[in-house]
């Protein structure tokens, strides 16, 4: 069994929407095959890969170095010894030569793409889907049926109001979502008040039912200005008030603010969700780790980072991946984690789950085609047969 090909394209995933920090006006995607010579069904089998939203299209690293290693490579040194099959670790270990440590940057998002086509390929050849591949293979347990998951919007938009907003809001609780997150820290701290006070209303008042995400737009006096404004609202969870990367404000608001945390999204390896839980003040009884394996070298180093996390007294289930796609979905059924980001609507054809699939009670399925199943998605379809035309 060998690698014939490895093919990638950029794919616009433009809106209009925007968060505190960005807006995604020139937003990317990279979508990639890995093409094999094993035929089943008279098809070659392809694993296919993408990046989460939120950070842009990686041809460049993809074209130049990642996927000329990878094609470099003598084949057996892909190949599972036993099963003969070709296995993810090794195409990983293949891609990741002759790059040192640190320097994270987007060659994370590049390679965290082949990781993903890397997975899907494998279960695909076991002819499994790939939650039910990982819980056998790393999972100690069957994998569950369905995983918790929660609507991500309340994005600022040119001429968006409150009662917009509501009405958004108010689609997602149609859907079958009970928990909803929405933007925060992109407009003053009293238009955010009255924003989010309009949504609890929606939810019946209870903060449990609503998160805020403030994308790690605020300044140390902001952030804590913030922390003590939404305290008294028991929200689901704060997500990333000040800069991802600065775990001394990090704790300094969790030894300020009570109600949960969240944050993890913007970090992009093991030692990097290590250093965040030695010196982050994030607390193991109720705060919420958003580690996105699509854009932070893919599920090898994310299960190194579980490995990490369990040795520090943390459980998985503390775990809901950023990246609302099916990816991240069959990796929280597989691995047990507490959940996944859903974006009802947004960035597709990426984002979103199997067709067809109905969030209830805010949990959703998984669907039961081989690999990934991104080939049920009618508007993922044409892409990835492009791809491999
Ligand atoms: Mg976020």
């Amino acid at each position: 069994m060998r690698i014939t090909d490895v093919r990638e394209r950029t794919v616009p995933i433009a809106s209009d929407i925007r968060n505190a920090v960005i807006d995604f006006s020139e937003m990317t995607v990279s979508v990639l095959a890995i093409i094999t010579d094993e035929v089943r069904d008279g098809r070659p089998v392809v694993g296919y890969g993408f990046n989460s939203n939120g950070r842009y299209a990686q041809g460049g690293l993809l074209r130049e170095r990642f996927i000329p290693r990878l094609l470099r490579a003598t084949p057996v040194s892909l190949l599972d010894p036993e099963r003969g099959t070709l296995e993810p670790v090794a195409i990983w270990e293949t891609v990741m030569r002759n790059e040192k440590p640190g320097g994270h940057g987007d060659r994370a998002v590049a390679v965290g793409i082949l990781d993903m086509a890397a997975w899907d390929l494998a279960a695909k050849l076991e002819e499994q889907p790939l939650h039910r591949y990982l819980a056998r293979r790393f999972g100690g347990g069957p994998a569950a049926e369905e995983v918790w998951v929660y609507a991500a919007g309340g994005y600022y938009y040119p001429g968006k109001d409150d009662e917009q907003l509501r009405r958004e809001i108010g689609g997602y609780l149609e859907q079958g979502y009970s928990v909803v997150k929405m933007k925060v820290g992109g407009a003053p701290l009293e238009d955010d008040l009255r924003r989010i006070e309009a949504v609890l209303d929606m939810v019946g008042g209870d903060g449990s039912r609503l998160a805020v995400d403030a994308n790690g737009r605020l300044d140390r006096p902001t952030a804590l200005e913030y922390a003590r404004a939404l305290a008294p609202y028991r929200l689901r969870w704060f997500e990333e008030p000040g800069d991802p990367l600065d775990y001394e404000l990090n704790a300094e608001i969790a030894s300020a603010y009570d109600a949960p945390l969240a944050t993890g999204e913007n970090l992009l390896s093991m030692a990097d969700a290590r250093n965040l839980l030695r010196h982050g003040g994030l607390r193991p009884d109720r705060d919420i780790l958003q580690m996105d394996p699509a854009l932070s070298y893919g599920l090898v180093e994310y299960l190194r980072t579980m490995d990490v996390l369990r040795a520090m007294g943390w459980s998985t289930e503390r775990c809901v991946p950023h990246g609302g796609h099916q990816f991240n979905l069959a990796v929280a059924a597989g691995l047990h984690l507490g959940g996944c980001e859903s974006y009802p609507g947004l960035f597709e054809p990426f984002g979103g789950f199997a067709d067809g699939a109905v969030a209830q009670a805010s949990c959703i399925g998984l669907s039961e085609a081989p690999g990934i199943g991104m080939e049920e998605k009618a508007g993922l379809r044409p892409i990835l047969d492009a791809l491999v035309a």
